[in-house]
């Protein structure tokens, strides 16, 4: 088999499977996650985990739920922007002229500025379009790109936290933290198949492992998008090797968080004012606004 039957036969594979898991599906699913998974697993740290250790109503019980709480409300605030802030900004339609830098997007018929991108589950161009996030259902572009930021950040203190607990939560219910348990971690379906472990156990090790693989989602997640940021890249342009935008990693930063970053950090709704329009972007010295037409 050629370089080329293999890729035709894999674009046969995803034409099939995007045929039977439309996109609008994924996006059911990932979103349904954030609205219900999230409060599940803060019931359960609440009343499983916690109460293991602390009285509820103590004062040790009630520190760790508020920063849990504080951590989490500011996510869903996040969330909430993410969703309802449109990528495009308060005057969303495309420019009519043809500007140097844009290029037409055949789909919307129209003409599209630098660093924006058509998104295919959108159905529309996105200004400096970074990715489609399914968790909001929305793609992340220049003017909500800031909450996809801070909430980013937001969920991973919260996994964090709740990590720290689950490890400990796990090894007790385990009898200790010893080498000769530790197999039941990375095994723990036949550690309760050939009942090592009961079904107690079994769940307070899945509690770990799940939220360990969560834990990994969202430092990629975070860690991708700091990388990204240093680079003066979106997503796309990091897949497109676009160098053309970076203008330095504070400015960089200031570009996608606003005037008023630090605020951004703390809650969504302090006002930080964006200083490009999502229209026209400084280009590195000495790089050219053609050097950001490369499509996908
Ligand atoms: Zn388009
Ligand atoms: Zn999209």
């Amino acid at each position: 088999m050629d370089l080329q039957d293999k890729s035709d036969s894999l674009n046969d594979v995803t034409a099939r499977l995007s045929k039977m898991w439309p996109k609008q599906t994924q996006d059911q699913l990932a979103t349904a996650l954030v609205l219900f998974g999230i409060p599940f697993a803060f019931l359960v740290e609440c009343g499983v985990v916690l109460p293991q250790w602390y009285a509820v109503g103590s004062d040790g019980y009630n520190w760790r739920v508020f920063w849990l709480l504080a951590f989490g409300l500011t996510f869903y605030a996040n969330f909430y922007k993410l969703v309802t802030v449109n990528p495009n900004g308060p005057n969303a339609d495309l420019p009519s002229v043809m500007r140097p830098g844009f290029k037409y997007c055949h789909t919307c018929q129209l003409n599209a500025p630098p660093r924006s991108h058509h998104c295919p589950v959108c159905e529309k161009c996105i200004f400096k379009r970074d990715h489609h996030c399914s968790f909001g259902a929305v793609c992340v572009g220049h003017f909500n790109h800031r909450y996809f930021i801070a909430g980013a950040l937001h969920i991973w203190l919260c996994v964090a936290l709740v990590l720290s607990w689950n490890w400990w939560f796990m090894w007790e219910n385990l009898g200790g933290m010893r080498p000769t348990n530790l197999w039941m971690v990375f095994m723990p379906h036949l550690a309760f198949m050939f009942r090592f472990v009961t079904l107690w156990q079994f769940t307070c090790t899945a509690i770990f492992v799940s939220s360990t693989t969560v834990f990994l989602f969202c430092s990629y997640l975070l860690g991708a998008q700091i990388f990204c940021i240093y680079l003066g890249q979106t997503r796309v342009e990091f897949l497109l090797n676009v160098r053309a935008f970076n203008i330095g990693a504070w400015a960089n930063w200031k570009q996608v968080m606003g005037r008023r970053w630090f605020l951004t950090l703390l809650s969504p709704f302090f006002n930080s004012p964006l200083d490009c329009d999502g229209i026209s972007f400084p280009v590195k010295e000495g790089a050219s606004i053609h050097d950001s037409t490369k499509s996908m």
